[in-house]
């Protein structure tokens, strides 16, 4: 919220605006402010049910490149359509709105966003406690999920090199980068045509994973002029033309997916599979509890061998066409299906990571079991069950492997090293004070990363087979 301006008026103000712009909310609803949870939404004294359309927010509302006082200007190279580059490009399109002040048509409603949201990127060049807090990153999944320091970085070299031309002269790269964090934190993807967008009303919903509500958008409408329908851009045969075509096909929809009990706050969600560190560097906040929590890793991260690389391309192309791998993943409890490189929060190796460390054992065997067949030797030993000892070995270089990377990986997150192996990360977090707000989230998220990392390392211990001596 705007420092200084009163808040009853804030939201207020944003009710007439939302009125005006046909932006219309459920009335068992109500837009709420609180000094610690921000602007939210609540139900008043009724419930709502399932299926419910709670908000019709009309696509000319919304704040893009597209609507923008600066979409005749503003470059559409393809850079700009997309990831990190559609959020630069949007920042600086709010910034504007922002700058004009009363004259923005958003107005009422940029009055109602945060100054800023409080971003891990902004960090480096904060307070002590946000220094601090940085150095505790370093090394961890936060750290890759935003570069601390690049992102930061990149966006003040875009301001440097946009806003001479699309700026006036009181624009300050802080108020961008403050801008940034808003998109960041708050745009929604809504469709072909606008793409990344603030999208009142929308933005006001707090993100959990049980969420009650979510958008509903038509995505593929012309990427050159918006229609849903018929227009001069389509190719091949025309699409016929909609008959029932009427005004809430020019609308998005806030949509009620599970019953909301009346009196309670009303969540959306920003990404159902979002981990904390994700969390943490684009929203700046964490769950208490998060089962999308992982440890990841990229090919380049555990290899630097080109043919080993290779190898796994096919080996993973050949294994994952035999329909036993998922239901034989579900069967173990050290390994899951997943095509990524990681170690989720109960311990599990995902099949890819998995496969990975038996190529590399398989390199240096003399004989050459499948991967099937070690997997199904490994699951055998999580059982208690007998396994043909000639698998052995294959299974406990592979947990041996496995235990590796965990121990690596702890030793990257750079915090740890600087402490030693003795240090009580629980203990730290515990003698931290109140005041120290981003040094105490930085810490609860490391403790995150290492309690996977151990719980992985104990579940796979039992499989390591002493070192014939
Ligand atoms: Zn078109």
């Amino acid at each position: 919220m705007n420092s200084g301006a009163n808040k009853d008026t804030v939201i207020a103000d944003f009710q007439q605006w939302c009125s005006e712009n046909d932006v219309w909310l459920d009335d068992r609803l109500e837009i709420i402010y609180s000094p610690d949870a921000d602007i939210h939404i609540r139900t008043k004294n009724q419930s709502i049910s399932a299926s419910t359309t709670v908000s019709y927010i009309p696509k000319r509302s919304i704040l893009s490149t597209k609507s923008c006082s600066l979409a005749e200007t503003l470059p559409q190279d393809a850079e700009y359509t997309h990831g990190l580059g559609a959020q630069l490009m949007l920042a600086l399109a709010l910034y504007k709105e922002q700058l004009l002040g009363s004259k923005s048509r958003w107005h009422g409603y940029l009055q109602s966003l945060p100054d800023f949201v409080d971003l891990p990127m902004l960090w480096q060049d904060g307070c002590k406690d946000a220094k601090e807090a940085v150095t505790w990153l370093v090394g961890t999944e936060v750290e890759k999920e935003m570069s601390v320091g690049s992102l930061l970085a990149r966006a003040r070299r875009f301001y440097e090199a946009m806003s001479r031309q699309f700026l006036p002269q009181d624009a300050s790269v802080g108020g961008f980068t403050k801008a940034f964090t808003l998109v960041s934190s708050r745009a929604f993807i809504v469709d072909a045509y606008h793409g990344l967008s603030m999208v009142p009303i929308a933005d006001a919903f707090n993100h959990s994973q049980d969420n009650h509500v979510h958008i509903e958008t038509d995505f593929d409408v012309c990427p050159l002029c918006g229609a849903l329908y018929e227009c001069p851009h389509d190719d091949g045969p025309k699409l016929e033309t909609h008959v029932g075509q009427n005004h809430y096909d020019s609308c998005y929809e806030m949509v009620v997916n599970s019953p909301i009990p009346r009196h309670s706050e009303v969540f959306n969600t920003y990404g159902e599979t979002l981990g904390n560190a994700a969390l943490l560097a684009r929203y700046g906040f964490v769950l208490d509890v998060n089962e999308n929590d992982c440890i990841t890793w990229s090919m380049e991260e555990l290899t630097d061998d080109a043919d080993l690389a290779a190898t796994f391309q096919l080996a993973a192309y050949e294994w994952e066409s035999e329909k036993s791998l998922r239901p034989r993943c579900e069967s173990s409890n050290l390994v899951y299906y997943s095509e990524s490189f990681t170690v989720d929060g109960d311990g599990k190796v995902s099949h890819r990571l998995w496969l990975l460390c038996f190529l590399t054992y398989q390199r240096n065997a003399p004989s050459s079991p499948s991967p099937m067949s070690v997997l199904e030797a490994q699951i055998a030993c999580e059982a208690g069950m007998d396994v043909d000892a000639s698998l052995i070995p294959a299974v406990s270089a592979i947990a041996s492997a496995v235990s590796t990377l965990c121990c690596t990986r702890k030793a990257k997150i750079k915090k740890l090293s600087d402490l030693g192996p003795d240090a009580d990360i629980g203990e730290i977090l515990d003698g931290l004070s109140d005041d120290r707000p981003r040094t105490r989230l930085a810490v609860s998220y490391v403790l995150t990363e290492i309690s996977i990392l151990e719980c992985c390392l104990a579940e796979w211990s039992d499989l390591v087979l002493p070192h014939p001596s």
